[in-house]
C-alpha cells in the first residue's frame, strides 16, 4: 500500500479538535465562565442554563468588565490580562484562569456572546462569536460586569453534541461545579437557575456555613462541625518559626457521620482557595471517620487546604480539576488529623491509638 500523504489540518479543524479538549460538556461551559468572573472580582455571579446548559448558558457578573476596545482580543485564542509570560506561572498564579483560551474556545463550538461594561464606562459593547466566526463590537446597553451567553453548545461538532448525557445528568453536573465555587467563595453571592427555577442562592456575606445552608439546606447545616487546623510550630534553635511546613493549614466543615449520602459528589476539597479533585484529599477525609460511617456512604465536607504555592501543580490540565502535590503524603496526613481532632471534639469518633 502506498503511503497516505501527510497533510496540515485546517485552522477551523484544528480549532474544533483543540475545543474538545478544554470544552466536554455544559458543566465545562459553566466552570470557565464562573472563573472568569471571581478573577474579575465580581461579588455576584448569577448563573442561569436551559436544558442542563445544552440549549443556554448565561452567566452574569458585577466585576471589572471588559473595555469595549478590548472584547476582540477578550475572545482571541492564547489572548489573557492575567499572565505575561511562564515566569508569572512558576511564581504561581494568582487567578484561577490564565491560558487564555477558554472564550476562544467556547466561542469555536457554540454562540457565544459576550456583553460588558466597566462601572466607569457610560456605555456598554458586546461581541458574538459564531462557530468561531467573529462578529463586529457593538454597542449594547448593559449593567456594570459582564455577561457571557453561550447558546446551542456543540451545535457545529456533532460527534461531540453525541456524548451528551440526559438533560438531568447535565445539570447535576452544573450544579455540582457551581456548587464548589459558591462554597470557595463565601463571600461572593452565587446563584443558579435551571429553565427559570432557583436551585440556590448564596448570600454572599462570607460565612461558610450560611453558604452550606443555602446550597445543602438546613439539615446538612447543622450536622457540620468546624475544622481548624494548623501545624504544630517547631522553633529553631534561636528560636525562630519553621515556616517550611509542608501544610500551612485546614479549615472548613464536615458533617456529622450520620448525615452521609451515597455520593461522594459532597466532599468539596480547596487548595489554596482553588476548587479541586484531589483523590488524596477525599481519601484522607474519608480515613479520618474510621469506620463510623455506613458501608457506601459518604460525609459532606467542605475543606480549605494551605500549602506553600510553589508545593503545587495546578497546570495539570484545563479540563480537569486535579492537582499534584510535591508533598502528597503529608498534606494527606494533615487532612485526616484536622478532620480526625475536629471529630473527636465532638465526641464523633472514638479515640484511636496515637499514630508513630
Ligand atoms: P483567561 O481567563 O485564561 O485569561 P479567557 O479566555 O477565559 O482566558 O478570558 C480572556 C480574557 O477576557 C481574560 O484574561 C479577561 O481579561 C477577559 N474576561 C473574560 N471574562 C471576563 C469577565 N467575566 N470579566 C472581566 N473580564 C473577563
Ligand atoms: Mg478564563
Amino acid at each position: 500500500m502506498e503511503p497516505p500523504d501527510i497533510e496540515r489540518l485546517d485552522e477551523r479543524t484544528v480549532q474544533r479538535i483543540a475545543a474538545g479538549e478544554v470544552v466536554e460538556r455544559p458543566a465545562s461551559v459553566v466552570k470557565e465562565l464562573v472563573e472568569n468572573s471571581l478573577d474579575a472580582g465580581a461579588s455576584r455571579v448569577a448563573v442561569s442554563v436551559e436544558s442542563g446548559g445544552t440549549e443556554g448558558i448565561r452567566v452574569r457578573d458585577d466585576g471589572v468588565g471588559i473595555p469595549a476596545d478590548q472584547l476582540e482580543a477578550a475572545v482571541a485564542e492564547h489572548a489573557t490580562s492575567k499572565i505575561g509570560d511562564i515566569e508569572d506561572l512558576d511564581r504561581g498564579v494568582a487567578t484561577l484562569g490564565f491560558r487564555g483560551e477558554a472564550l476562544y474556545t467556547v466561542g469555536a463550538v457554540s454562540r457565544l456572546t459576550v456583553r460588558s461594561r466597566p462601572p466607569d464606562a457610560e456605555a456598554g459593547a458586546e461581541i458574538t462569536v459564531a462557530g468561531g466566526d467573529v462578529g463586529e463590537v457593538r454597542p449594547a446597553g448593559c449593567p456594570a460586569g459582564t455577561t457571557v451567553e453561550v447558546d446551542d453548545l456543540f451545535y457545529n461538532t456533532p460527534a461531540r453534541e453525541k456524548f451528551l448525557k440526559r438533560t438531568a445528568t447535565e445539570f447535576d453536573h452544573v450544579n455540582t461545579v457551581l456548587t464548589g465555587y459558591a462554597l470557595a467563595n463565601p463571600d461572593v453571592a452565587v446563584s443558579l437557575e435551571h429553565d427559570g427555577r432557583e436551585t440556590f442562592a448564596t448570600e454572599g456575606n462570607g460565612d461558610l456555613r450560611s453558604a452550606v445552608l443555602a446550597v445543602y439546606g438546613r439539615e446538612v447545616a447543622e450536622s457540620m462541625i468546624d475544622v481548624d487546623w494548623t501545624p504544630e510550630r517547631k522553633e529553631d534553635a534561636d528560636g525562630s518559626a519553621d515556616d517550611d511546613a509542608p501544610v500551612k493549614r485546614v479549615t472548613g466543615l464536615v458533617s456529622h457521620p450520620e448525615t452521609a449520602r451515597s455520593t461522594r459528589d459532597y466532599l468539596s476539597t480547596y487548595v489554596n482557595g482553588r476548587y479541586v479533585t484531589a483523590s488524596a484529599l477525599r481519601e484522607a477525609t474519608l480515613d479520618a471517620y474510621g469506620g463510623q460511617l455506613a458501608p457506601d456512604r459518604y460525609p459532606f465536607a467542605v475543606l480549605f487546604v494551605e500549602v506553600p504555592a510553589g508545593d503545587v501543580d495546578v497546570n495539570v490540565h484545563p479540563r480537569k480539576l486535579e492537582v499534584r502535590f510535591d508533598e502528597e503524603p503529608a498534606v494527606r496526613e494533615a487532612v485526616e488529623t484536622a478532620v480526625e481532632e475536629a471529630l473527636l471534639d465532638h465526641g464523633l469518633i472514638r479515640s484511636t491509638a496515637p499514630r508513630g
